[in-house]
């Protein structure tokens, strides 16, 4: 049997997961790109050649994988139609157009795939794809496997490193599906080693979207508006102060899972961590100093050079708010959370306040007086707006 593998994007992540599916036996790798004239400047690119994903591979050696895509289009008929998988390789903005693209000709048996998905992407899944979203099936990695970037349009990725492990969270729906977990793995090769998350709440939990909205305000919440000499370290140039914030807002993200456990049996987010533990599992072998969270972050080799985005004024640099940090972080991150958070009726405070914070820094308005109210809220994906109100509503798709 041939698994029709439908990739959505045209971009680092797209090009490099087109490349590896389409090098597997058995698999047909079908791409679309909704994006201007992108499927028409890749497939004029690509020509009569292969796709080449060049793969830093950890021992140093660097492989070559070879394939093509059967198709690159920009009509979702000829795309989603008979595809088993449909992979979303875009950033979260650019998925409603995917979800409204696939709507119609999206078989049952599919499995959707948000690699990655970011928060909310359940929400806007269901709602978009209305009365086939009971019976779809869908999974949210929680990042994107590779660190990749596109060398020659069309033609040419280069992956610099891949992760080792990597979690992912299903949503089943009554229709049966190819195996999600394996078929996955074999499309992407040995690594990362995928494992399944306990609940895609956790997922949306763990993606931790106050960090770097905490990080700007540790930063620059108290700053004069003067030109700063040069770009401050990102991670590595938080101060204590920082790090207690995000321990408090890492606490209720706890809070909020424990509160729909207790409300829901049944939903097990016992894998909820603390954000300390979390960095302690992800980054123990780059942690210089683990004592506590300011030090894991700051002593963090990974992070070793980033800095904070800016831009150039007069003669110096002045923070640029305007980049995914806020612009994603905050409407597919932190308002989800906050959503979901006062349907299960546990106060945010710590994370309220960075959110009223980050929302005035990016021009918009979502949380007003604790509520998601505010005129941009049809722009974010937090279930209210989709007509989850209650956790009922969120946990099983039906809307009340
Ligand atoms: P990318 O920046 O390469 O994506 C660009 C693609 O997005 C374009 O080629 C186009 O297909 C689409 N796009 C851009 N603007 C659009 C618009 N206005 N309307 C519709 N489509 C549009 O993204 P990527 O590097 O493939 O990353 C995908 C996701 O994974 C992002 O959320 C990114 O933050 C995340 N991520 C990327 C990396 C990486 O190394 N590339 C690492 C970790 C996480």
């Amino acid at each position: 049997m041939t698994i029709k593998v439908c990739v959505c994007g045209g971009g680092n992540g797209a090009h490099t997961l087109s490349g590896l599916a389409a090098s597997r036996d058995g698999v047909e790798v079908r791409v679309l790109t909704l994006f201007a004239d992108e499927a028409e400047r890749w497939t004029k690119a690509l020509g009569g050649d292969e796709l080449t994903v060049i793969v830093n591979e950890k021992d140093g050696t660097k492989t070559e994988v070879k394939s093509r895509p059967k198709v690159i289009t920009k009509d979702p008929v000829v795309a989603i139609s008979g595809a088993d998988v449909v992979v979303l390789t875009v950033p979260a903005f650019a998925h409603e157009g995917y979800f409204q693209a696939m709507a119609p000709h999206v078989q049952d048996s599919a499995l959707i795939v948000g690699l990655p998905s970011q928060a909310g992407f359940e929400f806007q899944c269901r709602d978009i794809l209305g009365d086939k979203a009971a019976a779809v099936s869908m999974m949210s990695f929680e990042t994107l496997p590779w660190a990749c970037r596109i060398k020659e349009f069309g033609k040419k990725v280069e992956v610099l490193g891949t992760k080792s492990v990597l979690a992912a969270s299903l949503i089943k729906g009554t229709a049966e599906t190819v195996d999600p977990l394996s078929t996955l793995q074999m499309l992407h090769g040995a690594e990362p080693v995928f494992r399944l998350a306990k609940h895609f709440l956790e997922m949306l939990i763990m993606s931790y979207s106050f960090v770097h909205p905490a990080i700007l305000y540790g930063r620059w919440g108290t700053w004069d508006g003067k030109p700063v000499a040069e770009a401050p370290l990102f991670y590595q140039g938080i101060d204590q102060a920082t790090a207690d914030m995000l321990t408090a807002c890492s606490d209720e993200c706890k809070e909020v899972a424990n509160a729909i456990m207790a409300a829901c049996p049944g939903n097990d987010l016992s894998d909820v961590k603390d954000i300390y533990q979390w960095y302690l599992e992800y980054y123990h072998e780059d942690i210089q100093d683990d004592k506590d969270l300011y030090h894991a972050i700051t002593t963090n080799k990974s992070y070793k050079g980033l800095v904070h985005p800016v831009k150039a004024e007069d003669g110096g640099v002045v923070p640029d708010f305007g980049n995914r940090y806020l612009t994603e972080d905050i409407p597919m991150g932190m308002i989800v959370f906050k959503g979901v958070a006062i349907a299960a009726g546990v106060p945010i405070p710590k994370n309220d306040k960075l959110i009223m914070w980050a929302q005035e820094k990016i021009g918009k308005e979502y949380l007003v007086d604790g509520a998601l109210t505010g005129k941009d809220v049809a722009t974010t994906r937090c279930p209210q707006r989709y007509g989850f109100n209650t956790l009922n509503a969120i946990l099983t798709g039906k809307k009340e």
